[in-house]
């Protein structure tokens, strides 16, 4: 059984299923779907992709981005550029690219239905879990009881399954993000930029990179609160952001005038944990690793988890509890890398003062090899290499 049938929850699925498991996944939502917005995806998303035998389906959909680009929202000034073009590509073996989250949901939605062996129940919300030495038992919101071998917690950032066994408490950071897809016709032309591109401002930045063919732009801002922040998403409002962005210079200010409606991230995050599997249950995406979006790796790391599970239920013959614990170990220091570099990643790009200073002193002259060479322990990472060594 699956909790939860977001990225991580499908990509599970599929994996289990690829494994010879006949699969429930359990939805709380009406329907399986994605929210209206873009994602950035590393070549390890597109190994993953194509380790779940998706990758063509994915890469159809995405946009191949020319290069990522870091400019000061200030003076315009460019802190960073790295090329991910061709070298890029033939570096890590596959692209960087962005996508519509609905996109790359539906690839992996596409294999999971091919597979003919995942079950997919929406409306239910998984409340209670019971497990014994040969299964694990749990119960909706209706009172209805689902039983099966095993449990993937794939149920997101405020993971039931997660609170059952670990009940730890959540981050909030006070940094809020506004989300909008625009389309091209509304966008600024001297912005439609082939690129992954961000501007980095004091207490805030804004981020814009082209999907679906370049018809639509994402445009992602993100600022620090004045008001103490309660984790959730709600209705935006055009005047909070528009209060936020004053000290950006007009070529960065202009994206905030651009969506006609706005939605608003309350963000969190949660340290790291030492595990993740008890018994034959175990945690799988933003249940397990909840981070802020500052490195873009949140899904990737979610379908990179899920190939993992499977590589490790095939080294252990579907001996479950065996396969959930080499997981977990496999796991943990990767992704605990990604949510304490975020957090770093968020402090670089949201720098004041002299600091500000040292950040754009950071890369200067870097030749793209010496950035491809810092990426390798990310996006060098394949089926071949992911599983620990016992
Ligand atoms: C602003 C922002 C930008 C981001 N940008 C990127 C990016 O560029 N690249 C990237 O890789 N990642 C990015 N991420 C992170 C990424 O969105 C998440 O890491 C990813 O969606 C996690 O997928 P998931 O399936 O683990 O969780 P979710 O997508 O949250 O899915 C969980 C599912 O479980 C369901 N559920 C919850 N509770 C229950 C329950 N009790 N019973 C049944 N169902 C339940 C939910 O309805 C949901 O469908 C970003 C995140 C944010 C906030």
């Amino acid at each position: 059984m699956v909790a939860g049938g977001g990225i991580g929850g499908l990509a599970a699925a599929l994996a289990l299923a690829q494994q010879g498991f006949h699969v429930k996944v359990l939805e709380q939502s009406a329907s399986i779907g994605e929210i209206g917005a873009g994602m950035q995806l590393g070549p390890n998303a597109f190994h993953a992709f194509d380790a779940l035998g998706v990758g063509e389906q994915a890469r159809s959909r995405a946009v191949y981005t020319d290069y990522m680009v870091m400019h000061d929202a200030i003076d315009e000034y460019q802190v960073g550029f790295i090329p991910t073009g061709a070298a890029f590509q033939q570096r890590f073996g596959n692209p960087y690219a962005v996508i519509h989250r609905v996109d790359a949901h539906n690839a992996l939605l596409e294999g999971v239905q091919a597979s003919g062996h995942v079950q997919l129940i929406t409306h239910t919300c998984v409340q209670h879990i019971h497990q014994d030495a040969d299964s694990v038992t749990l119960t909706d919101q209706h009172g209805h009881a689902h039983r099966g071998l095993a449990l993937i917690g794939a149920d997101g950032v405020k993971s039931v399954v997660r609170a059952h066994f670990v009940n730890d408490p959540h981050r909030v950071t006070g940094h809020v993000v506004y989300r909008a897809v625009v389309d091209k016709a509304d966008f600024p032309q001297a912005l439609q930029w082939n690129a992954a591109s961000i501007w980095v401002g004091p207490a805030c930045h804004l981020v814009h990179y082209p999907l679906r063919g370049g018809e639509q732009y994402n445009v992602v801002v993100t600022f620090h609160s004045r008001q103490a922040e309660v984790w959730g998403v709600s209705e935006g409002s055009p005047e909070e952001v528009k209060s936020y962005f004053q000290a950006v210079c007009p070529k960065a200010r202009q994206l905030i005038d651009l969506p006609k409606s706005w939605k608003r991230w309350a963000t969190a995050d949660r340290d790291p944990i030492d595990r993740w599997t008890f018994g034959r249950t175990t945690l799988l995406g933003d249940a397990a690793h909840p981070t802020t979006q500052y490195m873009a790796q949140g899904a990737c790391m979610a379908i990179e988890d899920a190939v993992t599970l499977r590589e490790a239920l095939k080294a252990h013959d579907n001996d479950v509890p065996k396969a959930f614990d080499r997981y977990q170990r496999s796991r943990i220091a990767r992704t605990a890398r990604i949510v304490l570099s975020s957090r770093e990643m968020g402090r670089i790009y949201h720098a004041q003062g002299v600091e500000r200073l040292v950040r754009n002193d950071l890369w200067r002259g870097r030749s793209p090899e010496r950035f491809y060479d810092a990426m390798e322990w990310l996006y060098g990472w394949n089926v071949s290499n992911c599983l620990s060594p016992t």
